[in-house]
């Protein structure tokens, strides 16, 4: 059975007119689950799900806490609060820093809700099962803790990076994935700073450890508003030979 990954958006800070930050959407044997939930994806996951409760969404996973990734699960959380009576509840897998953002956006007593609308796991840990999935998970280098995740089933492996600058453990991270999504937040990389660590990637990046981590398609992610995105896919195929796609919304990809 294929899967089929649908982009909520592809955004890095905040997002561009008519698009959205972070959002990506896995279907998989039934079973859907969404990477990263940042400015704007809300609207489009409910639409994808053609319910305003989020009703047929089983997972979602936050690399970090912030809110270019992460603030519409605060809106999710109100969907499932304010719109059921006594929801199931959805899985949750980010590092605990990002349950405490959306406590923070509630009145004091809404934490226990929370924690009644999701069932939380941290990461970096694992590794997890999720569905069909095997989650597992890396600590990566960004200025707050941040999760790379690679999700494998038979036959099919994505990989993500979140948000981060170059690691080496990101080769590992994206192994002969089927699909590496990877944060390009630049064309291609700032001047060096002296003193000051990278903390994101560019596309000219993105492009090298696709291919040194023999992944068959890249999807090019986090762009800062402005960016060129035609010159980001120009850049990473400097060195990357297989398809490389751009997280433009709505953009869905069948996999493997
Ligand atoms: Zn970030």
């Amino acid at each position: 059975m294929r899967a089929r990954i649908t982009i909520l958006g592809g955004c890095g800070g905040w997002p561009e007119p008519g698009r959205a930050c972070s959002g990506f959407v896995i279907e998989h044997e039934g079973y859907r689950l969404v990477l990263d939930l940042g400015y704007g994806t809300l609207p489009r996951l409910l639409g994808l799900l053609r319910s305003a409760v989020a009703d047929g969404l089983d997972a979602v996973v936050i690399t970090h806490e912030h809110a270019d990734h992460m603030v519409d699960l605060h809106g999710l959380f109100r969907a499932r609060w304010l719109g059921l009576t006594d929801p199931p509840t959805i899985a949750l897998y980010a590092p605990e820093s990002v349950l405490g953002k959306v406590v923070a956006l509630e009145d004091p007593e809404a934490a226990e809700h929370v924690d009644a609308v999701f069932s939380w796991l941290p990461l970096p840990a694992g590794p997890y099962e999720v569905g069909p999935f095997t989650l597992e998970s890396v600590a990566l280098p960004h200025h707050v803790p941040t999760a790379g995740v690679r999700l494998t089933a038979r036959g099919l492996t994505i990989a993500y990076t979140g948000d981060t600058g170059p690691d080496p453990a990101l080769v590992e991270l994206g192994h002969g994935a089927d699909l590496y999504i990877v944060d390009a937040t630049h064309p291609t990389p700032p001047p060096p700073a002296p003193g000051q660590p990278r903390l994101l990637l560019s596309a000219a990046e993105a492009g090298e450890l696709a291919a040194i981590a023999g992944a068959r398609r890249l999807l090019l992610s986090h762009f800062w508003p402005g960016t060129d995105r035609e010159l980001a896919v120009t850049e990473a195929r400097r060195s990357f030979a297989g398809e490389v796609y751009l997280a433009d919304e709505g953009t869905m990809i069948e996999l493997p």
